[in-house]
């Protein structure tokens, strides 16, 4: 048997270290056995998925160096490998499961589920949806016949519990009472996440799936779904989730999450590798420093450790100096820094804003040095300004955040629109509003357009600086917060 892996990302926003720490551990797995790694595209989510987000999580897993055998890109024996190319098979799938019996037709309103829900837990049992889901046979006819709307569901026993055999955890236990009669195709004929990825890690002829440990809770629907289907189920480990130095799960509000980010700070690529393979995981040797080769020629998932990971970007930045210092001669450095600084979109399109100001070359890197630094030199003073409060400003930086965070299609265009709407709901003139927004990003209010810069930054640089300015001014207490994402809530509901 050979070995086959697969990292399975939904590309709907910025490519997440934790899908580079899913990724490095497939790939290890893989390579240490002689086996192959494959890159799948979930997009069936066809509302959240994009494909800029597709296109950054290949540049991210590239510029790490974690190159994978088969995928949308390198195409394979067993594509397509993106799922919203695969769609017409999967509907096949579900209406099998119908005439074998595992799976019905179910055209309950969101009503009618409320209802069943209520009734079990009058009786004291779990409320999920499941129970008295199926119609009678001539009903459903008639109401097929009808060309009324349904979903396909599986079925799934109410009594029992279902075992779930994981390579790190050995036995998981879950009672069937906890799982739903889980929807596996969509009334517009999509599948969904649970269908098409069975049907795809068994089509791939993958044989380990090592995924986060979200995923437990979906392991028993999966199991049945093999078992339905008659196919054999590959091994399932479940990693732990990266977390913030808090210990709450790694989140872009705590810490920056996409690895765009790391690649701007201008972190070694060795080095990000390097740290996230010491996420739960060591050498034999208990060395601290290793690469990407080395971990694959050491690799031995049993050595993976349960307590969760904590991803500290601190840490990050110690390691990352040791591999500037210790493994790059002067020459590599500069060609490192070289291509980090000019060999970037960000350089030309920095240049009309540098040309239409500097008078001699000398003057251009003191006036573009923000658009190159990490953090910057601010200080409560810096926010000082004659028409906006502390608080204000405050609330300047934490609506932007806040609305900015949620925003997916980063451009200048977008961003101005965030901007504008959030500066009108709180009754503040454009040029007020910019100040703090442009102290936090630029760190003086004499720059070029920082609608401009914030576009050229990327969404996370963008974040992590109103973030920490946010920090500089002192942020909110836990009882202030309450209050200000009621203030929030009311602003943008407007
Ligand atoms: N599409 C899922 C994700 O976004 C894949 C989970 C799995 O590996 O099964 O992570």
């Amino acid at each position: 048997m050979t070995v086959r892996t697969r990292i399975a990302p939904s590309p709907t926003g910025d490519p997440h270290v934790g899908t580079a720490y899913v990724a490095l551990f497939n790939l290890c797995f893989a390579r240490q056995h002689g086996g192959q790694f494959i890159l799948r595209i979930e997009d069936t989510d066809q509302a959240r998925s994009t494909s800029e987000s597709e296109q950054q999580i290949f540049d991210a897993l590239r510029w790490l160096g974690l190159d994978w055998d088969e995928g949308p890109d390198v195409g394979g024996p067993h594509g397509p490998y993106r799922q919203s190319e695969r769609k017409g098979m999967y509907a096949d799938y579900a209406f099998e499961l119908v005439r074998k019996g595992h799976a019905f037709y179910c055209f309950r309103t969101p009503e009618e589920l409320e209802q069943i829900r209520e009734e079990r837990k009058a009786q004291g049992l779990n409320p999920g949806i499941k129970g008295h889901l199926e119609l009678p046979e001539d009903d459903v006819q008639r109401r097929l016949a009808a060309g009324e709307p349904y979903v396909i569901r599986m079925k799934v026993p109410d009594e029992g519990v279902c075992v779930i055999q994981d390579m790190l955890r050995g036995e998981i236990e879950i009672d069937w009472s906890q799982v739903d009669c889980q929807i596996l195709l969509k009334s517009d004929g999509m599948p969904t996440y649970h269908l098409a990825n069975v049907v795809d890690d068994h089509l791939m002829q993958i044989t380990h799936v090592l995924r986060g440990e979200e995923w437990i809770n979906s392991a028993p629907k999966h199991k049945l779904l093999y078992e339905y289907f008659g196919w054999d189920m590959p091994v399932l480990c479940h990693l732990p989730l990266l977390r913030n130095p808090d210990k709450s799960k790694l989140s872009k509000r705590k810490n920056p999450t996409s690895i765009t980010f790391y690649e701007r700070m201008g972190f070694m690529p060795e080095a990000v590798v390097n740290y996230l393979g010491r996420m739960g995981w060591s050498m034999p040797d208990e060395r601290e420093k290793f690469t990407l080769a080395e971990m694959i020629e050491h690799f031995d998932i049993n050595r993976v450790s349960l307590g969760g990971p904590v991803f500290d970007v601190a840490k990050l930045r110690w390691l990352n100096s040791l591999w500037l210092r210790e493994n790059l001669t002067d020459e590599e450095f500069v060609a490192r820094l070289q291509q980090w600084w000019f060999n970037r979109e960000k350089l030309a399109s920095l240049v009309p804003h540098i040309k239409s100001r500097a008078e001699v070359f000398s003057d251009v890197a003191p006036m573009a040095a923000f658009m190159f630094a990490g953090e910057l030199n601010l200080t409560p003073e810096s926010f000082a300004h004659n028409k906006l409060d502390e608080g204000q400003v405050r609330r300047v930086l934490q609506f932007s955040l806040w609305r900015l965070e949620a925003q997916r299609h980063w451009s200048k265009e977008t961003i101005f629109a965030d901007i504008k709407a959030l500066a009108k709901a709180m009754d503040l003139k454009m040029g007020d509003f910019m100040f703090p927004i442009f102290v936090a990003v630029a760190g003086t209010p004499n720059s070029w357009s920082v609608m401009d810069s914030m576009a050229s930054l990327g969404p996370d640089m963008t974040r992590a600086r109103l973030r920490h300015a946010l920090d500089v001014l002192g942020g909110f207490s836990k009882k202030e917060t309450k209050k200000v994402e009621k203030e929030y809530a009311a602003l943008t509901a407007e």
